[in-house]
């Protein structure tokens, strides 16, 4: 039988606004990268992101927010929007991103029907605090401890290339084992000229075997999804990382970067003989 890949498309829906200083981050306002800055993506131009990643296969939908954390006017912009999208397209399984997050506001969120929350591990523990000040490693374990208690589908990950050794990577990949999510989206930093971080010093060779790695230590997550930084780390041989274990992808535009036309993904897919899977 085909291997069966889920696609997943994010749409930005308040972009550039954050004031941590999370160093790979673009969106932080503190270097002022030369990025798209808005406090509401317009509903209209959501809806109809909605309706083309449905249109493309796209079975998760994810509202993110660029913020450390949910307050109470970003839960309430994040529910609206989250009924709006059931409504109009209810073919996709909503996912919201959107920083730390109390048990109490997830529930807020699940009740808007959102399925599942994604908050990354980023990197490890002991790296953390080399790559953000304002914030701990340990509030972002907490979070994800809180999407488990609030029964929602977690989705946990991180980035690669930001500097780590293969020790902090291994530890990263461990604890977020320890949290059992249903995915575990890995990035690849795609530097920006604004930020201090060293560009990525991985080669694709390294990358896939980083994929390999992470299934092998999460071996219970449903999916380990390749997101940002696909085209850029892996170029041409993006068909090799579903060999490596990977079985879903950010389809479309990243978060601040483009993305490939989401057509030649899926006829990437074709040629491999992968199916695109209907649902969860
Ligand atoms: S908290 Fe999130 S949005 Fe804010 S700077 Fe860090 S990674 Fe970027």
């Amino acid at each position: 039988m085909d291997k069966e890949i889920f696609l997943c498309s994010i749409c930005n829906i308040n972009s550039g606004t954050c004031n941590e200083d999370c160093k790979f981050c673009s969106q932080s306002v503190r270097y002022k990268a030369d990025i798209q800055r808005y406090k509401h993506k317009p509903l209209e131009d959501i809806l109809k992101e909605a309706k083309n990643a449905r249109d493309n296969g796209a079975l998760g939908f994810c509202l993110v927010t660029a913020d450390k954390g949910l307050n109470d006017k970003t839960l309430k912009f994040v529910c609206d929007v989250a009924k709006a999208v059931q409504e109009e397209v209810p073919e996709l399984r909503l996912i919201a991103c959107n920083g730390t997050a109390t048990l109490e506001q997830l529930l807020i969120l699940k009740e808007s029907g959102v399925k599942a929350y994604n908050h990354n591990l980023e990197t490890s523990k002991a790296f953390y605090p080399q790559i953000c000040t304002t914030h701990s490693w340990e509030e972002r374990y907490e979070t994800c401890q809180n999407v488990n208690k609030a029964e929602m589908v977690l989705i946990t990950g991180g980035i690669f290339g930001l500097g780590e050794t293969q020790e902090d990577r291994i530890s990263m990949l461990e604890a977020l084992n320890s949290l059992n999510p249903t995915s575990v989206p890995i990035n690849f930093y795609h530097h920006n000229e604004a930020l201090e971080l060293q560009p990525n010093p991985l080669n694709a060779d390294e990358a896939l075997s980083l994929i390999k790695l992470t299934r092998e230590t999460i071996p219970h997550a449903q999916r380990i999804m390749v997101a940002g930084g696909r085209d850029l780390m892996f170029g041409e041989r993006q068909n090799e990382i579903f060999a490596h274990g990977a079985n879903s992808i950010v389809i479309g535009n990243y978060l601040t970067t483009s993305g490939r036309i989401m057509s030649k993904d899926l006829q990437m897919l074709k040629s491999l003989h992968l199916s695109v899977a209907k649902k969860v």
